[in-house]
């Protein structure tokens, strides 16, 4: 297989460091974006790391831009970076709400937006979003990033409408509860919590959403749609 490039954001760590992890060991092209440009600690000149904050559309042009000086354009995006910023809706400002957004939500559609110019010369590419089961079942103190994953769902529709007729697909992956340091910072009590709520009684792996975003990209014939990695939490939603 020729190799692709492939850009995750926000693989310093987490699912993104995973989903790094499995397209280079099928031999693919990747680079990665965080804010410190620390990348997945992958040491391989198949291996990128760019610095850039996915508030400005100037940094993520000028990573696109090197990352496609190196290895050409990008084929499959994995727009994965995002942050929570939880609090009970009567207490959250408005701060909180506009940053969880301007990262979760205008972070992918900038990402989204410039990967597009890659893409659609070349008739080609796959566009691979990760939401959350909390975007369709919400949760507790979590307007701002509930609001934003759902609203990813919208925006994958909307470029496969627009996009599909050129061969790029653009899916939704939406993870339940994953282990990783988001989720370890949760009171062990609200862990036990969710587990008991969880029909696979365990939370995930980030190997477990590595491997959806590894069958998104290549599946040319799945559009629009969204995949839940949630161990059923969600009941397919
Ligand atoms: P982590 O907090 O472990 O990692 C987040 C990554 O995003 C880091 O690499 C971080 O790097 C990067 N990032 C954060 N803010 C920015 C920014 N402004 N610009 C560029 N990069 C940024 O997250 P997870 O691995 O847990 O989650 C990954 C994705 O999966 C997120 O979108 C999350 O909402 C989603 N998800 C996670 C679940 C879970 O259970 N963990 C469940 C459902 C969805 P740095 O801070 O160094 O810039």
């Amino acid at each position: 297989m020729v190799p692709r490039h492939v850009f995750v954001t926000g693989a310093s760590r987490g699912i993104g460091q995973a989903v790094a992890k499995a397209f280079f060991a099928l031999g693919d092209n990747v680079s990665t974006l965080d804010r410190q440009g620390v990348g997945p600690g992958i040491e391989d000149p198949r291996v990128a790391a760019w610095a850039g904050d996915l508030t400005s559309t100037d940094q993520i042009a000028e990573a696109f831009k090197q990352a496609e000086a190196k290895f050409g354009k990008v084929e499959v995006l994995i727009a994965n970076a995002g942050i929570v910023k939880d609090q009970l809706l009567i207490r959250m400002t408005d701060q909180d709400f506009a940053s969880v957004m301007d990262v979760n939500l205008t972070g992918t559609f900038r990402c989204v937006r410039r990967a597009l110019t890659s893409m659609t010369p070349r008739r080609s590419g796959a566009i691979i979003l990760i939401g959350s089961v909390v975007g369709s079942i919400g949760g507790t103190g979590q307007v701002n990033y509930a609001a934003s994953k759902a609203a990813l769902v919208g925006l994958a529709r909307s470029v496969a409408r627009e996009t599909g007729g050129r061969g790029i697909t653009a899916n939704v992956i939406a993870p339940g509860f994953i282990e990783t340091d988001m989720t370890a910072a949760l009171p062990p009590a609200t862990q036990e919590t969710y587990r008991t709520r969880i029909p696979a009684a365990r939370f995930g792996r980030v190997e477990d959403v590595a491997q959806a975003a590894v069958f998104l990209a290549n599946a040319p014939y799945v559009n629009g749609a969204v995949i839940p990695v949630d161990g059923g939490l969600g009941m397919g939603h």
